[in-house]
């Protein structure tokens, strides 16, 4: 079985902008366009197969009914998601629950770890990662006298940054910010503070209640634990090894080997162009590595961030 290409989904947002039109050439529905769900068998986006023998399958189908393709992995859904944010405008200020608050308040579900690859921002541009109470009491203070400036915690950020965002990290990208996220196949999302802006005359509903069940108190920075997962791809960088995903960094300047040694791999190219085996890729082509891929020559010069599943808990 060779490359499975995705044919991505398209979200207006009230904050969204041009950019994955003018950097990435997609053929987009407004200049709000605010998401790309890239890889994506969530009902709220479900991806199409490009091309091939499964061409027009939605990729919840192709989970569904052609598990050999992922490693006979299990799960009732496809558990990643790959998405591509062009945030014109700040996003408002959220939180997500864990799998346990996720299926005891909201049906079921899954809860929400993330991951953001910055893959071009501003000059001087910030990201809110985090905040600065010590205590649950302290944070319900803060937030009772809407001490926003004190609470929450703004960094500069740089291309190239990558950060991990755990369940119950306060988190928002702001204004000028182009990433691409790498998530649990969920949509569970917990608005804190929204700049008390106004949408057509009124502000977006919040969720205080949950966001302060669920926010981590204090805030701690969270890094990669233990040893990076040994991959044959020397031409990989490892950013993060988490229980839901693994996502490495892949750059190469002329030729090399890529070997799909995962139940699956999910491949989006951030930059260039090239070959993997015969097929062409280039820069906003995104796609699944199936089971037994392989190992095939890659060359041109492109940079991709690939993500995949831990073996022991899918497997
Ligand atoms: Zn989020």
């Amino acid at each position: 079985m060779g490359i499975i290409f995705l044919e991505p989904v398209f979200k207006q947002m009230i904050w969204g902008g041009s950019r994955l039109k003018t950097v990435f050439g997609y053929d987009i529905p407004g200049n709000d366009t605010g998401e790309c769900w890239a890889i994506s068998a969530h009902p709220n986006g479900d991806c199409l197969i490009k091309s091939g023998g499964y061409a027009g399958m939605t990729l919840s189908a192709l989970w569904e009914n052609h598990r050999e393709l992922f490693g006979n992995a299990q799960g009732a859904v496809f558990p990643l998601l790959t998405k591509i944010i062009d945030a014109k405008e700040d996003l408002s200020i959220q939180v997500h629950p864990d799998d346990a608050y996720a299926k005891q308040h909201e049906n079921g579900s899954f809860g929400k770890t993330e991951c953001w690859y910055v893959l071009d921002c501003d000059e001087n541009a910030t990201i809110i990662i985090g905040h600065h109470a010590q205590s649950k009491e302290e944070l319900k203070n803060m937030i009772d006298k809407q001490k926003w400036k004190d609470l929450i915690r703004e960094v500069p950020v740089r291309k190239g940054d990558f950060f991990q965002i755990t369940p119950g990290c306060i988190h928002a990208i702001k204004g000028g910010t182009l990433i691409l996220e790498t998530q649990q196949n969920s949509d569970i999302t917990y608005r804190l503070y929204d700049y008390d802006r106004l949408s057509n005359g009124k502000k977006r509903e919040l969720h205080i209640e949950k966001s302060i069940d669920v926010i981590e108190v204090p805030y701690q920075e969270k890094k990669s634990s233990g040893a990076p997962l040994a991959t044959p791809n020397h031409w990989f960088k490892e950013l993060i090894n988490c229980d839901h995903y693994i996502v490495w960094k892949g750059t190469v300047d002329g030729e090399t080997v890529l070997t799909q040694d995962r139940l699956f791999m999910l491949v989006s190219v951030i930059e260039g162009s090239g070959y993997i085996g015969q097929e062409p890729i280039k820069m906003g082509d995104h796609f699944i590595l199936p089971f037994g891929y392989g190992e095939q020559p890659v060359k041109g010069k492109f940079t991709v961030i690939c993500s995949s599943v831990q073996q022991a808990v899918y497997s």
